[in-house]
């Protein structure tokens, strides 16, 4: 692989059906200036179409999956993944409550190499799996779509958080995010909702885009919750960091972040020490670390789990307490949910045998645990 960056907006066709390789210009000096594309944050964008397709589902070394999160097939209305559910007595009254990620968009800022969602984001018209989901051959839901959407919601009162995604909800235009907020808002408003999440990595990929009516909107939400995925703390430069304190300040919004452990960008005790105490110190509460998803095109990433594990443990001692909040989790394929790993000595793995949860379902961990 080259150590120049390849021009802006260069795109490498790829049979994953997304990712196309773009950067702004913010994001293309970062890269340069923090290692090229060998670099941390390079490896996180520039494509390296060999590894990528060196264990694609179709070669002969062919493992791994294109949906391992299993989302398609829970797609209950347009754009909306019901797998976390609730659930409703006999006589009306909510058991517990459900909640639903929302996709409302296939597009981001920039394409993270190791998406989970690489089967589709990016382009329209090109999933290679699942040319009949809802955003498959459009940028963004129509009205009706959002009606439907606001059906099923009407249809199951035991939803009571909504996870928008995509694609970044933060990168569409003006007018349909406002849409977005204000079916969100009435929801909350009227009772029906009580917790919103906007998952985005905008305010790292391009932290300029981010323009006054992003934090009006957000902040029209009631306790908004931004979850913002960061992986390496040279992502949180003073642009970032600026933009993320006025969604703080000016949209109240609670901000958590989403790292994913990734080989060669962030699998350093140190590394991810410093991410974490930067992240406490800006009032970020860092909540998830995820083992990189089981996709196909990113087994170049994985970090075997009994090195993740390692590294977990080594770590944790050494952060504050605000800063040791994040759980360490698996996103168990075929859309079982995630789960948590050990930590210091409370449970125990066997690496050969595999993973068992609180409830006794036993988890083959060769999916997570084998990189290329
Ligand atoms: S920002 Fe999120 S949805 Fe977009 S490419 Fe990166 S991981 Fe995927």
């Amino acid at each position: 692989m080259s150590n120049t960056l390849l021009p802006r907006g260069n795109t490498v066709s790829l049979p994953h059906g997304g990712l196309p390789e773009i950067f702004s210009t913010y994001l293309r000096t970062l890269i340069e200036e923090t290692g090229g594309p060998l670099g941390p944050i390079g490896l996180q964008f520039v494509a390296q179409p060999r590894k990528e397709k060196k264990y694609f589902v179709n070669t002969e070394a062919g493992t791994g999956s294109m949906d391992p999160l299993n989302e398609d097939h829970h797609e209950v209305a347009p754009g909306l993944v019901y797998k976390y559910r609730g659930k409703i007595k006999k006589n009306g009254e909510i058991e517990y409550y459900g909640r639903a990620l929302w996709t409302v968009t296939r597009f981001c800022a920039s394409y993270c190499r190791f998406c989970t969602r690489g089967r589709e984001v990016g382009y329209m018209g090109s999933s290679a799996i699942n040319k009949n989901a809802t955003l498959a051959q459009k940028a963004y839901l129509s009205d009706e779509d959002l009606d439907k959407v606001e059906a099923y919601l009407d249809a199951h009162p035991e939803i009571n958080e909504i996870i928008t995604s995509g694609g970044d909800p933060l990168t569409t235009p003006q007018p349909y995010f406002t849409k977005i907020i204000d079916r969100l808002s009435r929801r909350q408003a009227e009772g029906k909702l009580d917790i919103v999440r906007i998952g985005s990595r905008f305010p790292i990929h391009n932290p300029i885009g981010i323009k006054d009516w992003h934090y009006q909107q957000v902040g029209r939400l009631r306790n908004p919750y931004l979850m913002v995925h960061i992986n390496h703390p040279a992502e949180l430069t003073p642009i970032a960091l600026n933009v993320l304190e006025r969604f703080r300040r000016e949209s109240g919004a609670t901000e958590m972040s989403q790292t994913v452990l990734l080989k060669g960008v962030n699998d350093k005790v140190e590394t991810l020490y410093s991410l974490f105490t930067k992240l406490a110190r800006e009032g970020i509460r860092p909540y998830y670390v995820f083992q990189n998803d089981d996709v196909c095109w990113a087994k170049h990433f994985t970090v075997p789990l009994p090195r993740a594990i390692k590294i977990w443990q080594e770590l944790r001692p050494r952060l504050s307490g605000v800063a040791a909040t994040a759980r360490f989790v698996i996103d168990i394929a075929q859309g079982y949910g995630k789960i948590p790993l050990p930590e210091g000595n409370a449970w125990s793995v066997d690496y050969d045998k595999g993973l068992q949860d609180f409830k006794g379902t036993h988890f083959d961990l060769s999916v997570v645990n084998s990189p290329m």
